[in-house]
């Protein structure tokens, strides 16, 4: 029956354990049970621990087992489902062309000039029917679940307007509905700057805010508002009042922060107690130490790095000054046209200088509490959600290791199996 499953002789079960981001040090510690199980009863888990005891308790409790699947993982790593904190999933159109330009050596301003840019996605967006978007979406959520992702965010932002921002949102709780996977919807209509606001930011932070924020907010069509804080889009000041307005009407903060140069949105970030400050690569000692202090969960996007050819954001200055690292994909059709989660992980380690135990945190129950749901997902901990995957490997390292290939064999979500690789005709399992 749905729901209800039990996953035993895991090699190891690597339960994340915790009901809050993991900091510093504490980022290297997976809790992981030799040979595990763990039970899965109408979607939560409600048992971890060795098989055999599991085994034992669960055969004395007297419990009907007869509805119960039974996977057995002998050999296999066993961990919470991945989740991707921050992406832009829901857009039209694509850049590949422009992508090319960029391959030859055309500058930014040059394809912006040639209508590229996320003016043109803004375009697409607008144009886009919802089924258009909808059935583009579900095809994006299929191949990240395939990387092991049972929990996505998902910003809207390529609208500028309040009927593209709001139709946005609207596919993300109806992609919601018709997928397995759990989508979290933000409000990031201050994304960019449209030519007839340059120079007017302020009004149009007042129009969102009058215009867009309340609809958003009553029909709690998103659980955070989220602002591109950088110089020449919104600076400190506006990103500081949208942010503190829209948590008035119950929007948690979140911000893309000091990506292209040192402005100050970590010090924002931790100045306001926002739940995520995103990118980072050029912030400040100071204001990434505020951040760990404040417990603003830093999350870091390696992919965008390694697809701008710009350096990387510090994350092990991060853990080290006792932060809390998520990792996610930035998913989106300009910057970072990839929901790789092997490739954040390779990059992550790699360049980033986390340790796979970090990666492994990163991805699982620090980047839940990017979400604000360290309570409910991100961990194998009874009472949490049944959210699982199971690699073809015996061991949590393969996950940076295998370099930009998933090594995710089965993906379970809320104690039903969701993706499994050898069902697909691809090896025998
Ligand atoms: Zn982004």
């Amino acid at each position: 029956m749905d729901g209800n499953l039990i996953i035993k002789n895991a090699s190891e079960l690597v339960t994340c354990s915790g009901f809050a981001a993991k900091r510093g040090r504490a980022m290297s510690e997976l809790g992981i049970i030799a040979d595990g199980a763990v039970v899965i009863e109408q979607g939560q888990i409600s048992r971890i621990g060795p098989t055999t005891e599991v085994m034992t308790e669960l055969n004395a409790s007297g419990k009907d087992l007869s509805p119960f699947e039974t996977i057995d993982a002998f050999g296999k790593a066993v961990l919470p489902g991945f989740i991707d904190s921050h992406t832009h999933l829901v857009f039209g159109g694509y850049r590949a062309e422009e992508y090319a330009w960029r391959l030859k050596g055309d500058s930014y301003m040059d394809i912006l000039h040639r209508g590229g840019g996320i003016l043109s996605t803004v375009t697409a967006t607008r144009r886009a029917s919802r089924e258009e978007l909808t059935e583009a979406g579900l095809k994006r959520l299929a191949s990240m679940l395939a990387f092991g992702v049972t929990t996505v965010e998902g910003k809207s932002g390529y609208g500028l307007d309040r009927e593209t921002e709001i139709k946005q949102l609207e596919v993300m709780a109806e992609l919601n509905r018709l997928h397995p996977m759990d989508v979290v919807p933000t409000f990031m209509g201050a994304h960019a700057v449209l030519p007839e606001y340059k120079g007017r930011e302020e009004a149009y932070i007042d129009f969102m805010l009058k215009e867009v924020v309340p609809e958003v907010a009553s029909r709690r069509l998103a659980e955070f508002c989220d602002v591109f804080c950088e110089q020449n889009v919104f600076s400190i000041a506006q990103s500081r009042r949208l942010l503190t307005r829209a948590a008035e009407s119950g929007l948690k903060s979140k911000l893309h922060a000091d990506e292209i140069v040192h402005l100050g949105g970590a010090e924002l970030a931790a100045e306001i107690g926002a739940v995520s400050a995103d990118h980072l690569l050029h912030a400040s000692d100071g204001g990434l130490r505020a951040m760990a202090e404040a417990g603003v969960v830093a999350t870091l996007l390696p992919v965008t790095a390694f697809s701008l050819r710009e350096p990387y954001a510090r994350g092990r200055f991060m853990i080290d000054a006792g932060g809390a690292v998520a990792l996610a994909t930035d998913f989106n059709p300009g910057s970072c046209f990839s929901e790789s989660i092997p490739l954040v992980a390779a990059l992550a380690a790699l360049y980033m200088n986390l340790s796979s135990e970090e990666v492994v945190t990163a991805l699982t129950l620090n980047a839940a509490a990017a979400l604000g749901r360290a309570q409910a997902i991100g961990s194998l901990d009874p009472g949490k959600q049944g959210d699982v995957v199971i690699l073809e490997n015996p061991s949590y390292r393969f996950i940076p290791y295998h370099l930009g290939v998933s090594t995710v064999e089965k993906v379970i979500k809320r104690g039903t199996l969701a993706f499994d690789k050898c069902r697909q005709g691809e090896r025998p399992c």
